[in-house]
């Protein structure tokens, strides 16, 4: 190391501390990289890459981006997962003695960007910490450093629904212990989360105020998230809201992978939001409640009175039409307050900032207004409520000006008026200016030049410039040359030379002083960060509601009633994104009623024909219902649920790397496992991965315990028509159907759901709508019957039908359809091993050599 130059020794010095980062190391009006981070960043933003020397044998790979432009390469590097580490010039280089200091002074992670595209307004920008309590437990804290919003809770399950529960809340960034990365490392990098290791954590009495409503076990993730914020970004972080506790109780869990197949926020083909119950309710006209709203979908309500609190806000706003139209009209005129908050307390505020908080916090008396006007209480008194925050308003008003540069070193951002030095100074460099055009007048009289002119440039300063043909005319002993172009001299004067060091002088102090009042004003906003963060907050909920009502005039949603039953009643029920897309076609609308003792239904019904539309149909007006939105349906009267899980076929569980029947038994065991009797469960085709009996039986026995131990609302659709007759066994069971029909030789799909199992030959029914030939029908006919006799032999006799052998007869002993039957000891052996598997600890692979082995033993 010593045969490097001092500059490079400070380098690898700096480097030594941040090694998981890329060092951008300022040199003049540049940010150089070296070595390995030079090869890597050269490759990954496509920028050329040098070498230098520095005072070792070999020259050193190396590569830059101008410092004004450092912003966009920053944010491409994070955008890949990566970490940034800025390294400034802390001292004046004329100053130095030896190398320049230079320090980190931020160090850019995945969830700490501030800047850039990626900072989408409609979405948070979350960063996390999680904390493994057992097996299955796991606390974690998450917030928005633009926002300030803070948020710890706790979720159940394995590391993966952890990490499915972080991806869905946007978090790009999670701090980790070592042990918990071990853990997470693999699936983080499918669910594209940067993991970060932290070991230390802010001292409680640092933090105590942030974690005050937070329960102790979930505090260390707290601390440890603001350590590692105030770590590496060095500054203020005073916006940073308190942690808001969530209780889990509180909310309707919906776990995130029947987030994904409701298609709540994300569409199950991935992309865009088209397509999502999101992007049907969102008319916010803010980003801040835009936010908020994604907010709401993630946590619908689960406490019947804070639902009916919404609900009667939406009521009212529905009612008051104008006031609604104008409520959406003045939030338009609202930026982002949240982010410009945060923005105040970070320091990267600029002028144009403050002018946008200026304008924004103007809107809030107009809203007041605005809801103290209405008819409707309800109304008034979130008007009443609001704390408008006119002494910010005023303060702002009286320092920035209308249209301030984005920059805070150009000067224009401070109002005149508001400082008497400043106010002189601008006399001054304004008067020396006005002295400037009476010169020119005056000399152009002196000398009779007509085009004699007074002209500025940034090395001569202020000149006075005459064509080479008028030469002769001008008083050359008054005039001193100081530059000559093709066609003209240029000349200064004694005078002319005083005037511009005044002038100069006062733009330059003019401008140190605007920055110095920039700042001042800038800190002295930070004490009201905490009121227009509240402030924020009230406009975006109130954002969300007027969306509510204007969606819900939109599509004719109604309001829904909450009752302390179980019972689901839900009459005309539509899926509203179904009934969206379908453009021309009327979507047909269907009940769905789950009484106390009869809250299961089957749902039998061709391919096609609806039956997973129908289901989840029924969990998105419960979410609807408990974000306290209007429904599509004639009418609703809902308990209040506490969880929601579907199993719900998707095509990309294959993508994952399982097997898409281990995917459906794994999320089976989830809901199985946590399901309560006020809990909502959608099974679409449960058991359609694996054999015929095999899936039935498995389909059958979920039934029952669900049905015996569990008894929640529960939806099943199937394609097997012999479970139909478990209505019989199950008292709280019933069967219904959808319906197909033919018109002109073709399938006609009605939608209708009807009481009753589907006829049983539907399959084959259809396919002769299909006009598939003659022959293929009569034997699928004749089979059909075979088979049930053949089921109808087993249940009743030892009489082994000859149907049955044919189809499998070891399925067939282990099928509940059929008595149980004498087996042999070898048999009996592998039922015992059998019966000793881990499934659920079993990869795919290993399921194979199991079964492999099991066959062997027979
Ligand atoms: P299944 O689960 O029975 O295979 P789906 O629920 O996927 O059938 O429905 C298939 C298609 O039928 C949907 O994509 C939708 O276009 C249409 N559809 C379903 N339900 C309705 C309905 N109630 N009214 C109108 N069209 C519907």
């Amino acid at each position: 190391m010593t045969t490097y130059t001092p500059m490079m020794q400070q380098y690898l010095q700096v480097k030594e501390d941040y090694k998981d980062a890329f060092l951008f190391f300022r040199l003049g009006d540049f940010y150089e990289m070296f070595f390995e981070d030079a090869i890597n960043a050269s490759q990954l933003l496509e920028i050329t890459l040098t070498s230098r020397d520095a005072g070792a044998k070999e020259r050193i790979p190396m590569c830059g981006v101008p410092h004004h432009s450092a912003k966009n390469y920053i944010e491409t590097l994070v955008q890949k997962g990566y970490k940034v580490a800025v390294c400034e010039q802390t001292e004046d280089p004329k100053q130095a003695k030896g190398v320049v200091k230079r320090e980190v002074v931020q160090l850019i992670t995945p969830g700490t960007i501030m800047e850039g595209k990626s900072l989408d307004g409609k979405s948070n920008h979350f960063i996390g910490a999680a904390e493994q309590f057992d097996d299955t437990t796991f606390g974690y804290a998450y917030l928005d450093l633009s926002t300030g919003e803070a948020v710890a809770s706790s979720i159940e399950g394995d590391g993966k629904a952890l990490l499915m529960q972080m991806q869905a809340y946007g978090i790009r960034e999670l701090i980790v212990t070592e042990n918990l990365q071990l853990l997470l490392a693999e699936h983080a990098v499918n669910v594209g989360i940067v993991l970060s290791i932290e070991t230390d954590e802010m001292t409680l009495a640092k933090a105590a105020h942030y974690v005050e409503a937070v329960p102790n076990d979930l505090q260390i993730a707290c601390l440890r998230l603001l350590h590692y914020i105030d770590k590496t970004q060095m500054r203020s972080l005073s916006h940073i809201q308190t942690f808001t506790y969530n209780e889990m109780k509180n909310y309707l869990r919906i776990d995130s992978s029947s987030k994904r197949n409701l298609e709540l926020i994300q569409s199950i083909r991935g992309g865009d939001q088209k397509g999502t119950l999101l992007w049907l309710l969102d008319d916010t006209v803010t980003a801040m409640g835009g936010r908020k709203l994604k907010q709401w979908l993630h946590q619908p309500l689960a406490s019947r009175s804070a639902i009916e609190a919404r609900l009667a806000n939406v009521t009212d706003l529905l009612e008051e039409y104008f006031v609604r139209t104008e409520l959406q009209a003045s939030l338009k005129q609202v930026y982002d307050l949240e982010r410009l908050a945060g923005r105040v307390a970070f320091g990267n505020v600029g002028g144009r900032d403050l002018a946008q908080l200026r304008d924004s916090l103007r809107q809030v008396p107009v809203i007041q207004q605005q809801l103290r006007g209405a008819n409707k209480e309800t109304l008034q008194k979130l008007g009443v409520a609001l704390d408008t925050c006119e002494d910010v308003e005023a303060l702002l008003a009286r320092a920035i000006t209308d249209n301030p540069p984005i920059t805070i070193k150009e000067g224009d951002v401070i109002r005149d008026g508001y400082n008497e030095r400043l106010d002189e100074l601008r006399y001054a460099s304004r008067n020396g200016k006005d002295w400037i055009a009476q010169l020119e007048q005056e000399e152009r009289a002196k000398t009779g030049i007509k085009n004699l002119k007074i002209g500025y440039n940034r090395i001569f300063g202020y000149y006075i410039e005459i064509t080479k043909s008028n030469i002769h005319l001008a008083d050359l002993t008054r005039y001193e040359r100081k530059q000559t172009l093709a066609n003209a001299e240029r000349y200064i004067t004694q005078e002319l030379k005083e005037k511009e060091a005044l002038i100069l002088n006062a733009e330059e102090e003019s401008l140190t002083l605007e920055y110095n009042l920039f700042v001042e004003i800038r800190d002295e906003l930070k004490a009201f960060i905490p009121r227009v963060q509240a402030l924020a907050a009230s406009i975006s909920e109130l954002d969300v509601l007027v969306s509510f009502a204007s969606v819900s005039e939109k599509y004719r949603f109604t309001k829904p009633e909450f009752h302390e039953g179980r019972a689901l009643e839900i009459i005309e029920g539509r899926h509203p994104v179904v009934e969206k897309m379908l453009n021309k076609q009327m979507y047909v609308p269907n009940d769905c009623v789950l009484e106390d003792n009869n809250n299961m239904m089957l749902i039998t019904g061709p391919n096609m024909s609806g039956k997973s539309t129908y289901m989840r149909q029924v969990a998105l007006i419960v979410v609807m219902a408990q974000m306290g939105c209007y429904v599509p349906a004639e009418k609703a009267r809902l308990p209040i649920t506490d969880q929601i899980f579907t199993r719900i076929g998707a095509a990309d569980d294959l993508a994952a790397g399982q097997s898409t029947f281990m995917v459906e038994m794994l999320e089976s065991q989830h809901a199985i496992t946590h399901a309560t009797k006020n809990s909502l469960m959608l099974f679409d085709e449960i058991g359609r991965g694996t054999s015929t009996y095999d899936g039935m039986s498995l389909a059958q026995s979920m039934m029952e315990y669900i049905h015996d131990k569990i008894g929640a609302n529960t939806l099943f659709s199937t394609h097997y028509h012999e479970l139909t007759a478990l209505e019989k066994e199950l008292p709280r069971l019933q069967n219904v159907h959808v319906s197909a029909t033919e018109k002109n030789g073709t399938v006609v799909f009605l939608h209708k759901v009807k009481k009753g199992a589907a006829d049983k030959s539907y399959g084959i029914h259809v396919a002769q709508l299909a006009q598939l030939p003659e022959e293929i029908l009569t034997r699928a006919q004749v089979l059909l019957e075979n088979f049930e006799a053949g089921r109808e032999a087993g249940h009743e006799a030892e009489n082994e039908a000859a149907v049955v052998q044919e189809v499998d007869e070891k399925t067939m002993q282990m099928s509940l359809f059929t008595e149980e039957e004498p087996i042999s000891p070898a048999e009996s052996e592998v039922l015992k091993n059998l019966e000793k598997v881990n499934i659920l600890g079993t990869s795919p692979m290993q399921a194979m050599n199991i079964l492999y082995e099991l066959q062997q033993q027979l």
